[in-house]
């Protein structure tokens, strides 16, 4: 696996999304992700899963510098005080004394952004956190995000997979030297995984559905995918995407389907901000 190299981070190009896994089921599918080869944890202080996944960090063996650990601050809590207040609880829960990306989990209306900005810096100079970013912010916001702190950004998380065009987000994260961190990589397994050019690509290649649409992911500049499974023979599938290269056209057939623009998280939400128009 390679490692997507931004701002001064190494980001595992694949990593393991953990929202909806609990207790033991999660600890123990952490522990198997990294038995695997996974090097890349994502959770949130809201996935309510801190503590089972620092836990399966443990039982794995894994040396701790060797894995990438993301967790995110809920936007009730990004105003400065809270937001540091949330970074120290997550890290206790996971039994870390520090993680790798701290990524503020949505904007919120109503707190400035400058705060919020101001408070992630400091949990970073603090030392608690290695790298900083956001996660769901469109790009007029994230520039604003960008130009905000005093530390660069590393990343920006949003919903993307091939029905679904990020194309602005993108073309910003890369202006900064950021990676984009696609949440939903696998249209959340549905019927995305019936279209014929990911099909069909499937049969050429002698791969899955699932195992074309993380390739098509990690084949771009900049993007990461943190897909989540919550069976094992799916984590091992999900991870065995480095060994084939899509072709051009075969990329620019996945990428047309786009124009499906399905939108699966929070589209009219009251902390959903103003999302990109589709180009
Ligand atoms: P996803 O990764 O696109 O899809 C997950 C679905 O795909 C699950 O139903 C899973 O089934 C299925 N699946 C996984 N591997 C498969 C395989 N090899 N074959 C067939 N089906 C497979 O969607 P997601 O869980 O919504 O998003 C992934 C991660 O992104 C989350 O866990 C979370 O960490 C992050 N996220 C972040 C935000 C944010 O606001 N920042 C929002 C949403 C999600 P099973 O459930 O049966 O395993």
């Amino acid at each position: 696996m390679h490692n997507v190299m931004v701002n001064g981070a190494a980001i595992p190009a694949l990593g393991l999304g953990t929202w909806t896994l609990k207790d033991e089921v999660c600890s123990e599918l952490v522990a198997h992700a990294l038995s695997l080869g996974y090097r890349h944890l994502d959770t949130a202080s809201t996935y309510d899963n801190e503590s089972a996944v620092g836990e399966g960090l443990r039982l794995s063996g894994v040396p701790r510098e060797d894995v990438f650990v993301t967790t995110k601050v809920w936007y009730t809590e990004i105003a400065s005080g809270d937001l540091e207040r949330s970074a120290e609880q997550s890290l206790k829960r996971l039994g870390l004394d520090k993680v790798d990306l701290l990524l503020i989990h949505w904007p919120h209306p109503e707190i400035p952004l400058a705060d919020s900005i101001k408070a992630l810096n400091a949990v970073r100079n603090s030392g608690i956190a290695g790298h900083i970013g956001v996660s769901n912010f469109p790009s007029e916001m994230l520039g604003k995000a960008i130009r905000l702190s005093d530390a660069p950004l590393v990343a920006n998380q949003v919903e993307y997979h091939p029905f679904l065009a990020q194309t602005k987000v993108h073309a910003a994260c890369r202006a900064a030297g950021m990676a984009m961190i696609a949440y939903a990589p696998l249209g959340r397994g549905g019927a995305l995984l019936d279209e014929a050019a990911i099909a069909d690509a499937a049969k050429r290649h002698s791969k899955s559905p699932v195992q074309i649409v993380l390739r098509w992911h990690v084949q771009q500049e900049g993007v990461v995918a943190i897909p989540r499974a919550e069976r094992k023979e799916w984590l091992a599938e999900n991870i065995d995407v480095f060994d084939f290269e899509l072709s051009g056209e075969e990329m620019a057939a996945i990428t047309r389907l786009r124009s499906h623009n399905l939108r699966f998280y929070v589209n009219e939400g009251y902390h959903a901000p103003q999302w990109d128009t589709i180009d």
